[in-house]
């Protein structure tokens, strides 16, 4: 790359992917197949409207690409229509809420606090702005959604849409019961599956496809494709979706990624994907396990997906800030994040949150979690410097040992 600029920085990131125990719970590494069509030169070209219907010429092989994508998202997840033009989650959550809500319409979601995303009713988001979010929560007594409370604020607030879904929630989601509350107050119920869908792909989670009328997803996180979004809808909704996504809220898609999201799609009806999926959740228990061991509490108790929340501050003293930063001192990255009835600030918290996706995808299993494990609490527990400095080398030399291949 004759831009040196761009060329460094980016090679300084590469190093630290590949140096870096990846625990963010929404990243994933994805393979060259779909790193070579997000690089395309399907970049190139502009492609106002749908396959068929273009606002420009020349529009013949992209159309083929965004069918492929189309049809492979419907297979996969068994829905009867798939919208894959928007450009992020967000875009596809704001696709549905134009789709269904005029502004200042009530809405029921997840209350951030408790583990749900921006996009579910902020103040400072579009989502919270424009409308009017009611929140539900966790239960106190063991930190899992209340569907009683769900449905007492339903039974209230009588919102036009449900939203279901987290970015920061461990335990499997009850769509069906989201879908009854949905029915008695005569709401629609939408499922932000971005983090889960990976698994919900594999058949190891419940899939909200038979119970929602809107399903909402990113491609990056346990499906493991390009940052993106997707919209699944039942067939009655498929115009409205299609002229909310475009022209209504984006212009030109972005083919290369929709390119990108076709690979991703393929390579998630493989049988080697179920087999990914069982062992991320395989090693998000072992890393459960031992963190139980070493005198953590974690949040509700476990997890049933990909991720857990670590209470740090109850178990050792702790700010999920001041461990984020510690970790990243040993070259091991995951996120602060609130827990459910936190008390300290979003920007201090009491946890962190962890996540099984990407280094499953590198190849390891449950001893390297349990490892994984084991350094998180030594490293939390005694910052010191020596011991700082022998948890930084074993994590080189276990990264070194599992590169993110054949990418860097
Ligand atoms: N929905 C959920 C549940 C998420 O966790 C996220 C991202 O973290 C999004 C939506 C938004 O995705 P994006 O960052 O692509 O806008």
């Amino acid at each position: 790359m004759k831009d040196r600029e761009i060329a460094a920085a980016i090679e300084k990131e590469a190093k630290r992917q590949k140096d870096h125990i990846e625990l963010i719970a929404s990243e994933n590494y994805v393979s060259d197949e779909v790193r070579e069509a997000v690089g395309s030169i399907l970049t190139n070209k502009y492609a106002e409207g749908y396959p068929g219907k273009r606002y420009y010429g020349g529009c013949v092989y992209v159309d083929e690409v965004e069918e492929i994508a189309r049809q492979r998202a419907m297979k996969l997840f068994h829905a009867e229509h798939a919208n894959v033009q928007p450009h992020s989650g967000s875009q596809a959550n704001m696709g549905v809420y134009m789709a269904v809500l005029e502004p200042g319409d009530t809405v029921l979601g997840m209350d951030l606090a408790a583990g749900g995303h921006l996009t579910h009713g902020h103040p400072l988001n579009f989502s919270g702005s424009i409308y009017r979010f009611v929140s539900y929560g966790v239960r106190k007594e063991d930190e899992m959604i209340d569907y009683e409370e769900v449905r007492t604020v339903a039974l209230q607030e009588k919102p036009k849409l449900i939203v279901a879904g987290a970015s920061a929630y461990s335990r499997i989601i009850d769509f069906q019961k989201f879908r009854a509350i949905a029915d008695e107050v005569g709401a629609y119920l939408m499922v932000d599956m971005a983090h889960i869908a990976g698994l919900v792909a594999a058949g190891l989670h419940p899939s909200p496809i038979p119970y929602a009328d809107f399903v909402t997803t990113t491609t990056h996180k346990t499906l493991r494709g390009t940052r993106g979004g997707m919209i699944l809808c039942k067939k009655e909704y498929a115009s409205l979706i299609d002229k909310k996504v475009f022209p209504g809220m984006q212009g030109g898609p972005l083919m290369h990624v929709i390119a990108g999201k076709a690979v991703c799609l393929y390579e998630a009806m493989q049988p080697s994907f179920i087999a990914y999926q069982n062992q991320v959740l395989a090693n998000m228990q072992a890393l459960c396990d031992v963190l139980k061991q070493e005198g953590f509490r974690l949040v509700s108790g476990g997890s049933d997906n990909h991720v857990v929340l670590v209470d740090v501050k109850s178990s050792i003293g702790m700010s999920g800030k001041e461990a984020e930063k510690l970790l990243d001192e040993v070259s091991i990255t995951c996120n602060k994040n609130s827990i459910p009835f936190d008390e300290e600030k979003p920007f201090t918290t009491s946890g962190i949150r962890l996540g099984s996706a990407a280094m499953t995808t590198r190849g390891l299993k449950e001893n390297e979690f349990m490892q994984i494990g084991k350094w998180i609490a030594s490293l939390l527990k005694d910052p010191s410097v020596p011991n700082k400095q022998r948890i930084k080398q074993e994590v080189l030399t276990l990264t070194a040992k599992y590169p993110i291949a054949p990418l860097l």
